[in-house]
């Protein structure tokens, strides 16, 4: 040992009995939960959660334990009663919602970094693997290279960055830094949308204390592509008013119908009058990877900000999005922390320790701190699979759209509400001279019937007052079999509550 230098600890963790938590013991613990994981993924009785209720409640429904059970016990609940009764959500027949599956690639790397990567500073490989995944994620969905980009949980969160940085620019705009120095008194900031926009840009709005009415709705066509024109006029009259237009907010992905906005138009409305273009990819977005599809997507680069989340089409565990901005400055002077004793900073020349260096201040740009280290989540699913893998993946999935569309249309008894942008198709069970009340109560009940009787779980959307069943296909497990088995369902469950035919 160097004269003046501190012996590094020797004991290893999990073997001095100093903390009542068992520290190590991966090897053994995770040999007992991934069989059970893996029958949980074959989905042999996953249907019977909710039969078994009574049974998981009554064993897991304990006080707080005053005494530890030990890892044993954790490891036994774990096996026995909660992965079993857990979220069939992976199932290939669950197109409900947008909630994806996470890949195995993917879950491990998550798991290695909750062990190895615990947190996103430092020089660590993991972090290196946050900045190299956000510029592959870029690369994938056409983002310009440029633009600086950041993880948060979710779509909700990358909104709200993305919001942040919007108003940032809009009030800078008027000589105000509104991170710093708040609101100006009795300023009022505008979103333009159309009508399908997520509600978490309503939300961001609150937040951010422009307020949820601050989001301005224009009209939409029937598949819910806003009209540029009518968001070109309603930021002058509001500017007129002496309102302060902050942001236009188009879809790449609208999360009812997968409608992607003309983005290029948008774009030309929100450089006519200086405003900030945000476009929400946070499911669509992966579909630019695919050439045949992108042209769908021309003007996104214009985008000041986009949104996209790995959790839905890429197959990531939740809890992972990306906020793009083009100048990511402004993400700084919106959502810096000023200086704390606690946050010390510090760059010296030559790293010795992996601790003398925090890497880059992401946190400055953000809304956390503490957070997982999820380019791990991306850099794993892209380097298994590559972007061949995910365009081979957005190419099957949209041709399950199509393909359950052109049944739709085909057939006597079902009606095609909205055609398919990407891997969302609504459609519904309707008979000759039902009108949509008659339709809505019909197709309530072929859910039911569905949920109840089958794996096979869409979601619905109601659009123009009618109820459409709406499978969504982001899950890597689906197959052509689920798509036809949830046409053929629907028609039987339909002709059996209408009448045979
Ligand atoms: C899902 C979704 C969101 C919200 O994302 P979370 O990850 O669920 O917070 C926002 N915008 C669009 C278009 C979405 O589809």
């Amino acid at each position: 040992m160097r004269e003046g230098s501190v012996a590094k600890t020797s004991s290893a963790p999990g073997t001095t009995g100093a903390d009542a938590a068992e520290l190590g013991g991966l090897h053994d613990a995770l040999s007992r939960i991934a069989p059970a994981l893996d029958e949980f993924l074959r989905f042999g009785d996953a249907d019977r959660a909710v039969e078994r209720r009574a049974e998981w409640l009554a064993a897991l429904d304990k006080p707080l334990p005053e005494t530890g059970a030990g890892l044993d016990a954790v490891l036994d609940d774990l096996e026995h009663w909660i992965v079993p009764n857990g979220m069939r959500s992976p199932h290939p027949g669950f197109l409900a919602y947008i909630m994806g599956r996470a890949t195995t690639a993917a879950v491990t790397a998550s798991l290695a970094g909750q062990v190895a990567g615990h947190f996103r500073y430092f020089l660590t490989s993991f972090n290196f693997l946050e900045q190299l995944s956000l510029r592959w994620l870029a690369e994938l969905c056409q983002l310009p290279a440029d633009h600086y980009g950041v993880y948060s949980s979710g779509g909700s969160t990358a909104n709200l960055l993305a919001m942040g940085a919007a108003r940032q620019h809009a009030f800078e705009r008027v000589g105000v830094d509104v991170g710093a120095d708040g609101l100006p008194e009795g300023a009022k900031g505008r979103i333009y949308g159309g009508t399908e926009v997520h509600h978490t840009i309503h939300r961001a709005a609150g937040v951010l204390g422009l307020g949820r009415r601050a989001f301005r709705a224009v009209s939409s066509d029937a598949s819910g592509r806003v009209d540029p024109s009518a968001v070109d006029r309603a930021i002058r009259d509001d500017t007129a008013a002496g309102l302060v237009p902050v942001a236009i907010v188009g879809l790449a992905g609208a999360t009812a119908t997968g409608a992607v906005d003309d983005l290029a138009r948008l774009a030309d409305v929100a450089e006519s009058h200086g405003v900030w273009l945000h476009v929400d990819g946070a499911y669509g977005l992966p579909a630019a990877c695919v050439p045949e599809l992108r042209p769908m997507f021309a003007g996104l680069e214009r985008a000041d900000s986009t949104i996209v989340d790995p959790h839905k089409w890429l197959g990531t565990p939740a809890g992972c999005a990306a906020t793009y901005v083009r100048d990511g400055t402004l993400l700084e002077r919106a959502f810096q922390q000023d200086p704390a004793p606690y946050l010390e900073t510090f760059t010296p020349q030559t790293p010795v320790s992996q601790f003398d260096d925090q890497g880059p201040h992401w946190y400055d740009r953000s809304v956390e701190l503490s957070s997982p280290a999820r380019g791990a989540w991306v850099w794993a699913v892209l380097r298994e699979i590559g972007v061949e893998g995910i365009r081979d993946r957005v190419r099957r999935h949209v041709g399950f759209a199509n393909h359950i569309a052109d049944r739709a249309a085909e057939h006597p008894r079902l009606e095609l509400v909205v055609p398919p942008s990407l891997s969302i198709v609504c459609f519904r069970y309707l008979r000759e001279g039902m009108n949509d009340e008659a339709a809505n109560a019909v197709n309530e009940r072929v859910m039911q019937t569905l949920r109840a009787e089958t794996s096979l779980i869409p979601s619905t959307a109601k659009l123009s007052g009618k109820l459409a069943i709406r499978p969504v296909f982001v899950n890597p497990a689906t197959t052509l079999a689920e798509v036809d088995g949830l046409v053929d369902a629907v028609v039987n469950v339909g002709d059996g509550l209408t009448g045979n035919d």
